[in-house]
């Protein structure tokens, strides 16, 4: 029998037999059906790839910003229903368009998975934001674009290998479709 890499990749050899949808603080939230490891693949968002200029506002807040210019998803899949958190337990390796998200620390059973959307996304205010209801001390209520991150923030999730390459680097990533959509 013949497997594509990808069908490899993002069944076998990741948790996401693991993982559950259900209710959480967010509507509907990722939980952890096993104790998962610190610092291992849990599972790879899948969906389309679109442009920035092609998305629809309505799923404006499903997709994940993969690229300076591109978006995954949504797929109608465990991508779509992780919650933000201001203080995560995941983290998303981008690969050119691929997104799979690690574990941060070792993560109990019945945890619900969160990463910081501010880590991917490059939008202003204006473009896209949302509320964030994580109570956490630090929570930063309004959530949008990487950069109103606070400087410690930002040297936290440098620190931590949590931006990608177009945020690292935007100089060498331009955003090529600014105020087109
Ligand atoms: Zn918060």
């Amino acid at each position: 029998m013949c497997y594509s890499i990808y069908e490899k990749v993002s069944g076998s050899l990741m948790y996401t037999q693991f993982l559950e949808k259900r209710p959480s603080t967010n509507g509907i939230g990722l939980f952890t059906k096993m104790e998962i490891p610190a610092n291992v693949p849990i599972f790879e968002a899948t969906g389309p790839i679109r442009l920035l200029e092609d998305l629809p506002d309505e799923v404006n807040d499903i997709v994940i910003q993969v690229g300076p210019n591109t978006f995954l998803g949504p797929a109608g899949e465990l991508g779509d229903y992780i919650n933000h958190s201001c203080n995560p337990n995941c983290r998303i390796h981008v690969v050119g368009n691929r997104a799979i998200f690690y574990s941060m620390y070792v993560i109990p059973k019945d945890s619900e998975l969160t990463y910081d959307y501010s880590t991917t996304s490059t939008d202003s205010l204006e473009e896209w934001s949302i509320q964030c209801n994580c109570g956490d001390y630090n929570c930063r209520q309004i959530i949008s674009g990487h950069q109103y991150l606070s400087d410690s923030k930002k040297q936290e999730y440098i620190k931590k290998n949590m931006l990608p390459l177009y945020i690292l680097y935007p100089n060498m990533f331009p955003r090529k479709f600014k105020g087109t959509k």
